[in-house]
């Protein structure tokens, strides 16, 4: 039998297990008078907008500010709201990649996690790995990019 929040005009707010949803409201114990089912709590429905993605946060030193104290707090207080959000909300959670290197060959499309351990995954060394993955960045000129690059 599912437990909801009841709530009557006399202010009293009770909780009380009932056959079903349908079921009609319990008599106010203060009061008797008849309460009403308050609606599902905040942690449910609740939040107009869920907190912003992982992907609007800066990932550079230079999006924050140089390591500007404020605003790394300000970022990490956001990406805590998210994760906790995404806990919660699996159905929500991005799948983003974590960057492993975005300098020099992997400037234009950064070298993933994921890429290095696919590529580590043939050649068994994950130096020999980044090699390749540099090597196919630049390599024979047959990486094609989008085409408002
Ligand atoms: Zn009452």
């Amino acid at each position: 039998m599912p437990v909801y929040d009841y709530a009557c005009a006399c202010g009293v707010r009770f909780e009380t297990m009932v056959p079903s949803w349908s079921s009609p409201a319990p008599g106010c114990p203060s009061c008797g008078e008849l309460t009403r089912r308050r609606p599902p709590s905040p942690a449910v429905h609740g939040r107009a907008a869920p907190p912003a993605a992982m992907s609007t946060a800066p990932q550079s030193w230079e999006g924050l500010n140089n390591g500007d104290r404020d605003t790394i707090t300000h970022w990490r207080r956001r990406m805590d709201a998210r994760q906790e959000f995404e806990s919660r909300h699996p159905e929500h959670a991005e799948h983003r990649d974590a960057i492993a290197a975005h300098e020099g060959a992997f400037e234009r499309r950064p070298l993933t996690y994921k890429e290095l351990a696919a590529r580590a995954a043939t050649s068994k060394d994950a130096g020999t790995a980044a090699a390749e993955a540099s090597r196919a960045r630049s390599g024979a000129g047959t990486t094609t990019t989008g085409a408002g690059d």
